[in-house]
């Protein structure tokens, strides 16, 4: 059943309910990802099977439990008495998965983590009871937790599943292409492309509230899918042009998963033409972190396909540095925390000079992004960085704009 499916059942649960309290419990697959990695798609393909089994027993009878993803379930728990019958529920679950699976005759973990929403407490209708539990297991996940429950208020950031569904369906979002500069040579090399959704009704959304919007709810697949054609759309046009630049697209780790990634982007690479020499795919660092092995393996994979890696936001998570050494990247851009104080902090100048040493000890191009002025370019340059992005070099620009000025200067 899809989310979609699952809204319709959960309405017409609520339509029979009566107006007691009902339950609504996310249970999420941990780690199947790396377990995929380790025992192959076969074993994987068998976990959530397996997995709907055990949560199955420890329900009541009179509870419903649907498989929503790859590795998700929802659980409907009706004729709840309070709060604390819908977590001693929940903290069952997770607690029951702190014993193996057992697969072909062998123990396997696979943590699970559970969101929890309640009607009505938290909400009366299907999507923003669903929509509690996203936020009830990001918060947990988020906190350390392996389960909680929803707290109101604490989804104020995020805007209606619908709208960017729709968004994405319409192609209303839009690319922004940010310049990056060679500091070595002083000309712009190339650009990162930035997701832009500017509502009808409600103004501009933030990336970073409709990114996480879209990791939260599945919508991340979609996502991607209109940010790579969308960027490669505009970069050929512009390449047309120059055929030295490169582009850079962000790309969210929550679709590593996904079987067909690397030929969705090798096929986008096709469609408009791109050399694959000539992209860059951004990964936070603190997301290729959640899960190294997984990483590592899809990084393998993207490189032997001819594109650049680059770790984003570097030094604001927690690389070891055993991971970094093996991961297959290009590129190291250093976070902007650090770029924006190392005017006024000798430490964060200190720390920029060593991640710069660093990235050239492995082989790899160092960026500087968040440069608000001269001075900190300047800066930059000395400590032998080799290109720098932000403020003062260029803000970002709808990517249709580049081009036509780029025409009009020909
Ligand atoms: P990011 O990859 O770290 O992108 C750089 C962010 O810094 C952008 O914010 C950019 O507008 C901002 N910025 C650039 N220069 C400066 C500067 O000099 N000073 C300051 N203070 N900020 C500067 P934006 O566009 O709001 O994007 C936020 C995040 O959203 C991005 O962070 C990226 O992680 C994510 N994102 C954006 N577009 C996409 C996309 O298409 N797909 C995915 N998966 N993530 C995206
Ligand atoms: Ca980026
Ligand atoms: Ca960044």
């Amino acid at each position: 059943m899809n989310r979609a499916a699952l809204a319709g059942r959960l309405t017409d649960v609520l339509q029979r309910s009566g107006g007691e309290r009902l339950g609504i419990m996310l249970v999420r697959i941990q780690r199947l990802q790396e377990f995929r990695l380790v025992h192959g798609y076969e074993a994987s393909d068998a976990v959530a099977p397996a997995a709907a089994v055990r949560v199955r027993g420890l329900l009541r009878p009179q509870d419903e439990l649907e498989q929503v993803s790859e590795n998700e379930f929802i659980a409907l728990l009706p004729n709840l008495l309070n709060t604390g019958h819908a977590m001693l529920a929940a903290t069952r679950i997770v607690r029951d998965f702190d014993s193996p699976l057992m697969f072909h005759g062998h123990a396997v973990m696979t943590p699970v983590a559970v969101g929890v929403s309640l009607y009505p407490d938290h909400g009366i209708d299907a999507t923003t009871l669903l929509r509690a539990a996203e936020v009830a297991l990001r918060d947990a996940k988020r906190l350390g937790e392996r389960c909680a429950l929803y707290i109101p208020g604490t989804e104020r950031a995020m805007v209606p599943y619908e709208w960017l569904h729709d968004a994405l369906q319409a192609n209303r979002l839009e690319a922004h292409f940010e310049p990056i500069l060679d500091l070595r040579r002083n000309a712009v090399c190339g650009y990162e492309s930035l997701a832009r959704w500017n509502d009808a009704s409600s103004g501009s959304i933030r990336p970073d509230v409709f990114i996480r919007l879209a990791e939260d709810t599945g919508l991340i697949a979609e996502l991607t899918r209109w940010s790579l054609n969308a960027t490669f759309r505009h970069a050929a046009g512009i390449r047309a042009r120059d055929s030295a630049l490169r582009f850079s697209v962000n790309i969210s780790p929550r679709v590593f998963g996904q079987r067909d990634l690397v030929q969705q982007i090798t096929g986008a690479l096709a469609i408009w033409d791109m050399p694959p020499e000539s992209v860059t795919l951004e990964v936070t660092e603190s997301a290729l972190m959640e899960d190294p092995l997984t990483s590592i393996a899809m990084l393998h994979t993207l490189r032997e396909a001819g594109l650049g890696v680059s770790i984003d936001d570097f030094g604001a998570g927690y690389s070891s540095l055993a991971y970094l050494k093996q991961l297959p990247a290009t590129e190291l851009k250093i976070d902007r925390s650090f770029v924006s104080d190392m005017r006024h902090d000798v430490r964060s100048s200190r720390v920029v000079r060593a991640i710069i040493d660093l990235g050239h000890q492995l082989d790899l191009q160092v960026v500087a992004e968040g440069v608000e002025d001269a001075e900190t370019l300047e800066l930059l340059r000395a400590l032998g960085c080799d290109r720098a992005q932000g403020y003062h070099i260029g803000r970002s620009t709808p990517a249709s704009h580049l081009l036509q000025r780029i025409e009009v200067h020909d």
